[in-house]
């Protein structure tokens, strides 16, 4: 049996869960995966490819054709499909715009799963999503869900995406974060949901190193 460790971080869109998993992976040399990147960079090829998501069979020959791979850089999140590297482009809004259809389709999640839990099967990490302490690692010794005031979100994503792109509006970004928790909680493979030994933290009103203490916090008494 092997005593890797997993800690499992899902929430909402937007809420800080790659800032608190790419921290808590730097202080513990943990290694950190962004499921939602891979989720993501599907998209991108579905939309590239203009895949039909009510083809199944297409949809099956995309995935065979997708490789993708991460490439950790001082625990950003760099992500290359099929060699590519797509980091940025994955975080514009057209992939934005249909990133939760595309994972709501069963082999979509089927594939994604099956990768990430051979990511965390030897080694110690950190994943963020929505079904990691659920479906990819339901006995992930922590689970963490945040949560955080859907304006406060809305402004956080707005002024990161801003400084790249000037003619986005808060408007915009605050009605793809509500869509997306919408698609994302509703859909009937894997909804994002709260796994009942998942500790909540509302970070409305904390500091990233706030939230990092407070995970510590909780991580501590695994390490000892
Ligand atoms: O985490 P991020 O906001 O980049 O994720 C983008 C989208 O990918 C989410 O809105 C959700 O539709 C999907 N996703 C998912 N399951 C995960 C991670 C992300 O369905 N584990």
């Amino acid at each position: 049996m092997s005593n890797n460790i997993v800690i499992a971080i899902d929430g909402y869109s937007s809420c800080g869960k790659s800032t608190l998993a790419k921290a808590l992976a730097q202080k513990l040399h943990f290694i950190y995966v962004d499921s939602g990147a891979m989720y993501r960079a599907v998209t991108l090829y579905f939309l590239r490819h203009a895949v039909d998501l009510n083809d199944h069979e297409e949809i099956a020959e995309a995935l065979k054709n997708i490789h993708l791979n991460f490439h950790s850089r001082d625990y950003q999140t760099h992500i290359t499909l099929n060699d590519e590297e797509v980091s940025d482009e994955i975080r514009q809004m057209p992939v934005s715009d249909n990133v939760s259809g595309v994972s709501a389709l069963r082999e979509v999640r089927h594939e994604m799963v099956k990768q990430q839990q051979r990511m965390g099967k030897s080694k110690n990490i950190v994943m963020d999503g929505r079904d990691i302490g659920t479906t990819v690692f339901p006995d992930a010794p922590l689970k963490i869900f945040m949560t955080a005031d859907p304006k406060v979100r809305a402004e956080r994503r707005f002024k990161e995406l801003h400084e790249k792109n000037p003619d986005i509006t808060l408007e915009e970004v605050f009605e793809n974060i509500a869509h997306r928790d919408y698609l994302d909680t509703t859909r009937v493979e894997s909804p994002l949901v709260r796994a009942k030994d998942a500790i909540i933290l509302d970070n409305t009103n904390m500091t990233p190193d706030e939230q990092l203490d407070f995970a510590l916090d909780k991580v501590n008494p695994l390490l000892s």
